[in-house]
């Protein structure tokens, strides 16, 4: 993978969330509470199930499950991993990026694991 590519896709993720993270403050009272009551370092390693409960009730899990997309996308750049499939190893394809840049499974894969919570 291009670094060139990864250091586009690691902006396009920081821009994605904190734009969600500035229209779920601005639309909500309790997820602007919560941000204001923690720092950035929490947010970042959120292992904290408090903290998980307190957003999944202030936001919904919908934009939880987005938040922690994007973080786990930022978590495997750090780690070098960006790109690749967490499931089967395999790069997913830069144009599968570029329209998800959180993307964390190839195509095949996501959509094996979308048939199986059917
Ligand atoms: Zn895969």
């Amino acid at each position: 993978m291009e670094e060139n590519f990864i250091e586009i896709m690691q902006k396009k993720l920081m821009d994605i969330k904190s734009e969600l993270v500035s229209n779920l403050t601005a639309s909500n009272a309790d997820f602007k509470a919560l941000m204001e009551g923690l720092d950035t370092k929490d947010l970042v390693d959120s292992a904290s199930d408090d903290i998980d409960r307190r957003m999944i009730e202030a936001i919904g899990a919908q934009d939880m499950k987005r938040l922690r997309l994007i973080d786990s996308a930022l978590t495997r750049i750090q780690q070098g991993k960006y790109g690749l499939c967490v499931r089967c190893g395999k790069r997913i394809s830069q144009t599968r990026l570029e329209a998800i840049p959180y993307a964390l499974m190839c195509i095949n894969c996501q959509s094996s694991e979308e048939r199986r919570n059917r």
